[in-house]
């Protein structure tokens, strides 16, 4: 049993998204059916829908970063109730007993997690995301999403929202703590602002200083580009913490030598390709380079808490269907301002 949902479809890499459907499982006893009403497009879907990242399932409907209305909910459901405002992020299940689980990490499953798109239920069916007009998970891999941030800003939260604060808070982003973000586009601006908001001292590395008013509206206090070699001087020795946001190869050893003393540069971009590195560079003065993956459910709840506290949201460019496309070309240039989000009202195809 199931239902038939319009869905943005591409069927191979690289190919264009198409208008098409996809069957979405009926609600079960612990479940809860979402009307989507945004998703935003997180540069991770590019990679995906691209085989960047290697061989991907197709067809494939996209989109981790999902805002919506319940409309449904299953017999056992005590988390959420029809009319609630939710949101689904880059899993919709976990094994719920390794010790990650336990903990909360479920993005660190010892099984492995089951992404919200391009993979597959622990019973074998593949899974779509966002990029359609409802879904269906179990209840407890849905995020409450608080009054006071309208849907459209809260869907890039759940990847770009929760990438960011996951390292900001693990690493102690805080005041006296000097902080960089490299690269300010969809993760990078949600950096910025969750930084800033958590009292630390945030600086922009980006390539250009085009962006530098928005950077100060998000709360950065200093803005450099990266392409003026003076800025890998002035900086040196200076952070506490970088969050490196960018899928290209900018080299290792110049970022790391703008730690200060017992600093860390975290990787949540990631490059196609491995990254070099010269140990001297971290010897020096004791620095660490660290990764992190998105964030588990409790997490990413206290993130949404956090972010609608301090009247934090996305700035989006909310898009139709046909424009998706496009929209992929503009966030490879860099071109997006911070985030586009797929109004997916616009997804069923228009009566003939
Ligand atoms: P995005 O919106 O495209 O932002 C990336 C930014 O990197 C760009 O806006 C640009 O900022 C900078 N950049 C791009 N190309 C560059 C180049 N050639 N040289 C220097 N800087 C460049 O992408 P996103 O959605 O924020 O995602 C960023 C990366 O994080 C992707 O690799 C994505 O897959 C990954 N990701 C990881 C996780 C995780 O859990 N670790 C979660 C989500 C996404 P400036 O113009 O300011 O330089
Ligand atoms: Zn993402
Ligand atoms: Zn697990």
């Amino acid at each position: 049993m199931s239902s038939t949902v319009s869905a943005l479809v591409t069927t191979s890499a690289g190919a264009a998204f198409l208008r098409s459907t996809i069957q979405r499982r009926d609600v079960g006893v612990n479940d809860v059916k979402i009307a989507i009403a945004y998703a935003g497009i997180c540069h991770s879907d590019i990679h995906q829908a691209r085989e960047e990242w290697g061989s991907a399932i197709f067809p494939m409907v996209p989109g981790h970063e999902i805002a919506g209305i319940v409309t449904e909910v299953g017999p056992a459901v005590t988390k959420h109730r029809v009319g609630d405002r939710v949101g689904i992020g880059c899993f919709v299940d976990s094994c719920r007993e390794c010790d990650a689980c336990l903990a909360g990490e479920e993005q660190f499953c010892a099984k492995g997690n089951v992404p919200t798109y391009n993979g597959r239920e622990y019973s074998g069916e593949d899974t779509f995301g966002g990029y359609s007009t409802e879904i269906v998970a179990n209840e407890n891999y849905v995020l409450g999403i608080p009054e006071g941030i309208s849907l459209a800003e809260a869907a890039p939260l759940l990847c770009a929202g929760i990438t960011t604060y996951s390292p900001l808070k693990h690493w102690g982003a805080g005041p006296g703590k000097q902080v960089a973000i490299v690269g300010m586009g969809g993760l990078g601006h949600m950096a910025v602002k969750i930084a800033a908001a958590l009292g630390a001292e945030v600086t922009v590395l980006s390539q250009s200083l085009s962006k530098q008013e928005d950077g100060a509206r998000f709360g950065a206090s200093h803005y450099f580009a990266t392409s003026d070699p003076a800025t890998f001087t002035e900086n040196n020795s200076r952070f506490d913490l970088i969050i490196n946001t960018v899928s290209a190869d900018l080299g290792v050893d110049a970022y790391a030598s703008l730690l200060t003393l017992n600093g860390t540069m975290v990787f949540v971009g990631i490059p196609e390709k491995p990254l070099a590195f010269s140990t001297p560079s971290l010897i020096a003065k004791r620095r660490s380079i660290a990764g992190s993956n998105i964030g588990g459910i409790r997490e990413t709840q206290e993130m949404l808490d956090f972010c609608a506290a301090h009247g934090l949201g996305a700035d989006v460019e909310i898009i139709g269907a046909d424009e998706v496309n496009a929209a992929y070309e503009r966030v490879i240039k860099s071109d997006v301002r911070y985030r586009f989000v797929i109004d997916t009202a616009t997804i069923p195809a228009p009566a003939a």
